[in-house]
């Protein structure tokens, strides 16, 4: 009985999802570039727009929506994205929107953040969101880098996932952007709350 905190290096090599199950079970891993795979897995595939919207309602949230086979999955983020890696942030999976609504902003809803994203890992979408396990990088207005979409239960009708920041150069541990950056990404105004 008990368990083992490993320090010291691990010399792993394999297909990037691999090797996130494999790390997944450590803290504090810290990835060396090699060649090839890992090379392979930053670089990603141009995979359309996100958006984020936050969004006064009975319980605030901020809206997570990635454009999928022309639909906009979505997540319900209760404190919002993180660029802070050591932080998971539940995210409850909502219906589908449509891609008309990125663009919506009124009395309980600004636009916080949007860009364009690329699906990261080996996995093709919508597959790997089928599976529960999404790589992608952002490239927002205030998000940018590498996140992991983990679900990890829930139910058919309301699946929970975690949001996590991946350990990249975009990371800032510490940090709290939906603090620091409040402001609609279209107005420069905070949501009214
Ligand atoms: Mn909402």
């Amino acid at each position: 009985m008990g368990w083992v905190r490993p320090t010291g290096e691990i010399h792993a090599e394999g297909l990037p999802d691999a090797l996130d199950e494999l790390l997944e079970g450590f803290e504090e891993t810290e990835r060396v570039k090699v060649e090839g795979h890992e090379q392979f897995a930053i670089r990603g595939v141009p995979a359309g727009v996100f958006v984020v919207q936050e969004h006064q309602a009975t319980a605030h949230h901020w809206d997570f929506r990635l454009e999928v086979d022309g639909v906009m999955k979505s997540w319900a983020v209760p404190k919002g994205p993180t660029l802070d890696p050591a932080v998971k942030r539940m995210a409850i999976q909502v219906d589908d929107h449509g891609m008309a609504h990125n663009d919506y902003e009124g009395d309980t809803v600004i636009i916080w953040d949007r860009g364009v994203y690329e699906q990261g890992g080996r996995v093709a979408w919508p597959e790997a969101i089928e599976r529960g396990h999404a790589v992608f990088v952002l490239h927002g207005e205030k998000l940018h880098g590498g996140f992991t979409l983990q679900r990890t239960g829930g139910n058919a009708k309301k699946p929970q996932w975690l949001l996590i920041k991946r350990k990249d150069d975009e990371a800032r541990p510490g940090s709290d952007i939906t603090a620091e950056r409040p402001e609609s990404v279209v107005t420069g105004r905070p949501l009214a709350r």
